[in-house]
């Protein structure tokens, strides 16, 4: 179930009803959200509506901040002067990781030509060997912001480590939790603690119902800015692509939450001949956005190179998804 506060309730109206859940033994979630308090309770109990209360939803799912029953309208997320969701299509676009300052300038250079508004690039890097290259770091972060001042592109980077999160979310503009931590609840709940806009990528092997509940951690752990990525997931096919892109779970998504929903088709698809069809199938399924890699010359790439895109590849996909859009 959840309680929606009124905005001026009083802390002893608020104080009153979270003591009236806890008489049945229920330890009540709240979060601010737009000014109001938002209690979510799991399980159902009875609930008087006394002052300061506003509406009272029953909501039976696991998941209960996400859910389309709390927000029926959607939400739009706000990055800096942008937004997404509800109406509003984003691209992000970038190299897989961040190789050199050179490197990372040149990208940036190339998506500001192409009118792409964020830049992706992994300064941290999870890696299936520990003798694969694993990120600039926190000197990644530096050349990150510096690429913000010096351009104007907002900032995209993946953060793998509670302690980072912290710094990370002082340097860019959005954090991604990579589909290997999306269930590392520690680490979803220190993203509850800053406001910065997360990606949260879809585990490779997580039902719909894990990825929602992922989400739900860090609702509850106070920031509301989630944006759900599918970015592919592990079933028997292993050669004709790296993972298999599930189009069914944005309409799904789209309609069991009200949080954005975007696609990565870049680690869906681990060639780039596959990027630009996925990402229109993606499109007319309704995303709300797009997570792509581009690098200036993929086959020097240290990471991904096979499934970047040449710029101008990044070029032909943002024509050919154009007259897909639904909206925006
Ligand atoms: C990435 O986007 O850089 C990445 C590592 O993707 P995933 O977590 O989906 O494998
Ligand atoms: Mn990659």
């Amino acid at each position: 179930m959840i309680v929606v506060m009124e905005k001026d309730a009083d802390r002893q109206e608020l104080d009153e009803v979270l003591a009236n859940i806890r008489k049945q033994n229920i330890e009540p979630v709240a979060i601010e959200e737009e000014g109001k308090t938002i209690i979510a309770i799991n399980g159902k109990m009875e609930i008087e509506k006394t002052k300061g209360i506003e509406k009272i939803l029953d909501i039976s799912k696991p998941f209960k901040l996400v859910s389309r029953e709390r927000k029926p309208e959607g939400t739009s997320i706000k990055i800096r002067n942008l937004e997404i969701g509800n109406g509003t299509f984003l691209l992000i676009a970038g190299p897989c990781s961040l190789e050199t300052r050179d490197q990372a300038m040149e990208s940036a250079k190339i998506l500001k030509s192409l009118g792409v508004k964020v830049m992706r690039a992994s300064v941290f890097k999870p890696r299936s060997s520990p003798y694969s290259f694993q990120g600039m770091g926190i000197e990644g972060l530096r050349i990150l912001k510096n690429i913000r001042e010096m351009t104007g592109l907002l900032v995209e980077t993946e953060v793998m480590d509670v302690r980072d999160v912290k710094i990370a979310s002082e340097h860019v503009d959005i954090l991604r939790v990579g589909a290997r931590n999306m269930q590392n609840y520690d680490l979803l709940k220190e993203l509850g603690k800053v406001k910065t806009p997360v990606i949260l990528k879809r585990g490779i092997s997580a039902t719909i119902e894990e990825l929602l509940l992922a989400a739900e951690y860090i609702l509850s752990s106070g920031n509301p800015n989630v944006i759900l990525c599918e970015r592919g997931i592990r079933t028997f096919e292993t050669k004709s692509y790296r993972n298999t892109l599930d189009i069914g779970a944005i309409p799904v998504l789209k309609r069991l939450t009200h949080l954005p929903v975007i696609v990565d088709p870049s680690h869906a698809a681990g060639n780039r001949e596959l990027v630009i069809p996925l990402s229109k199938a993606a499109v007319a399924a309704g995303a709300d956005g797009l997570l792509v890699e581009m690098h200036p010359d993929p086959d020097k790439a240290w990471s991904d190179g096979e499934q970047s895109l040449f710029p101008r590849q990044l070029s032909q996909l943002i024509d050919e998804i154009k007259p897909l859009m639904q909206h925006g």
